[in-house]
This record gives C-alpha cells, sequence and structure tokens, in this order.
C-alpha cells in the first residue's frame, strides 16, 4: 500500500493540514508544527492538540502516513558551538511537539560545515545532536532528508547519510527521507528505469531500505548533478515522469508517506491521483 500526499499549508493550526490533505484525496501528508522561518513559536495548546488528533482520527491519517518537516534554521552540524546548541535546542522542541500531536517521523535536513569544519566533524556533530535530542523524547523517529548539496549542505551523498547513522546509537529510531530533485542535483540519475533501478541498488548497497522512511516526491528545475535545489512539478523538469511511475510500482516503497513539494499547489489533485493510477498500470 503506498501512501501519496502532498506537503500542505498548516495556516490557521495544525488541525487545517490534515483537512487541506483529505479535500486533495492523499493518503499521506507532510506539515510544519511550527513557523519553519522562525526559531520560536507559542507551544500548541490542548485545543489545537485535540483538533490536530481528532482530523487525523476523522480522515483517517495514522502516524505512518504523515511526515512533519523540521524549521530551515536548523542546523544540527553547525561549526560554531553556541549556533549549534540553539539548533539542537530548537530540534528538540520540534521532536517534543510532534510527541504531542502523536507523531512517529520527524523529517529534517542535516546539516552544513559553513567552511569552517571538515565534512566528517560536521556529520559527527550531526550524529551527536540525533543522540541528543533522541535521548530526550520518546516514540519519535529522526528523519534524515537527502540534499541536494547546495551550498556547503551535507547529505547529498548516501554514504554521508550513513555516515550520520552510523554515528546514532539508537538505530530504531534513526531513518531516512531521499527526495527525488535532491537526489537528482546530487548526481544520482532517475531519468530511465535502468538509472532508478541503479540508484537505489546504490542506496540499499550503501544506506540499505531497512531505514526508508519516506520520500519526497519532485520532478527538478535544476539540471543532473547540478548540486542545485530547485523543484519542479513532475514531468515537467529534467527528470521527467518516469522515476514517479516506477515507483509506485516498487513495493519496496510500501508504507511510508510520499510527499509532493512540487511547485504548482493547484495541480497537486491531479499529481495525487496520476501517482496513485500509476500504481496500478502496466507499462
Ligand atoms: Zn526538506
Ligand atoms: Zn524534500
Amino acid at each position: 500500500m503506498k501512501y501519496i500526499g502532498a506537503h500542505v499549508s498548516a495556516a490557521g493550526g495544525v488541525d487545517q493540514a490534515v483537512i487541506r490533505a483529505h479535500q486533495l484525496e492523499a493518503t499521506a501528508f507532510a506539515l510544519f508544527t511550527k513557523n519553519q522561518r522562525q526559531w520560536r513559536a507559542a507551544p500548541l495548546s490542548a485545543e489545537v492538540i485535540a483538533a490536530f488528533r481528532a482530523a487525523c482520527e476523522k480522515y483517517h491519517y495514522s502516524s505512518a502516513q504523515i511526515l512533519p518537516h523540521d524549521s530551515y534554521l536548523i542546523n544540527l552540524g553547525h561549526p560554531v558551538e553556541e549556533a549549534l546548541e540553539k539548533s539542537r535546542d530548537a530540534f528538540l522542541d520540534e521532536m517534543q511537539r510532534c510527541e504531542q500531536l502523536g507523531l512517529s517521523l520527524l523529517n529534517f535536513h542535516p546539516g552544513s560545515h559553513l567552511h569552517q569544519i571538515d565534512e566528517h566533524e560536521c556529520l559527527k556533530r550531526i550524529a551527536e545532536s540525533i543522540n541528543i535530542v533522541l535521548d530526550k523524547t520518546a516514540g519519535v523517529t529522526a528523519v534524515i532528508e537527502n540534499t541536494a548539496g547546495q551550498g556547503s549542505n551535507l547529505g547529498f551523498r548516501f554514504e554521508q547519510l550513513a555516515e550520520i547513522i552510523a554515528g546514532v546509537e539508537d538505530k530504531s529510531r534513526v531513518g531516512v527521507c531521499i527526495d527525488t530533485c535532491h537526489a537528482f542535483a546530487g548526481g544520482y540519475d532517475l531519468r530511465t528505469e535502468e538509472e532508478c533501478v541503479k540508484t537505489f541498488a546504490e542506496f540499499e548497497r550503501v544506506v540499505g531500505f531497512q531505514y526508508l522512511r519516506g520520500m519526497h516526491l519532485n520532478d527538478a528545475k535544476s539540471e543532473f548533478n547540478s548540486r542545485v535545489d530547485r523543484h519542479h512539478s513532475l514531468g515537467e523538469g529534467n527528470i521527467g515522469k518516469t522515476v514517479f511511475s516506477w515507483l509506485m510500482k516498487d513495493s519496496r516503497f510500501d508504507g511510508i508517506p510520499m510527499i509532493l513539494e512540487t511547485v504548482n499547489p493547484d495541480i497537486w489533485k491531479d499529481e495525487i491521483a496520476w501517482l496513485k493510477s500509476e500504481q496500478k498500470s502496466v507499462n
């Protein structure tokens, strides 16, 4: 069973995100549980928490179908101690918000070395950040997203994801989310079925499907191996539709949220309907 949806707005409260997902006929969704461009947010009120849980029950979304995303400001591999502490505190707050909402996954970008420390030192800091936060929370898995490798962002190579995982003590609560646009921009080709098979065999060899906890389904405005992060609607970018159709037919991607972060929300409903239809079609 595939869980397919989009990253919906939580404007008006996190409970509104659930309703928006339902309107898209989505079987999965992503959301920010606070403003993603601010460090601080008011705590979730008991009313909002109850409304979110009730909406999830009403529209049949279990925690396995929901992939919250953390704030863009957080850098768990920050080279400067004070800034690292600030990120770790903010990430803990994000994890606790997930706990309160009954969510079991939290998707985040690993971090950036900002050209001040080397790659391995940065990956070590990220793993340590995850350890600290997992130690203080329960029931929520830290889901590392692969990046496009823009600037000094790490996590664009599967080896980097594996190195972070290797440093995490509780392997049962760490996972990865593969964003197709980021993978493509990071140098993993997905333009033909052959390339898809090769890329995910590489993923299996280096990281392992047992860690795959989510997917982001995006075509790319950016070029192959460009290390530039620019999403596009399915079939309109440089990757093309093949990979999305291929993913829908592969059972290794069952039971995890598969989330659109494509650029035109007006066609999300159609994109979701198309993805659902591709599960069955034979080509
Ligand atoms: Zn992301
Ligand atoms: Zn993404």
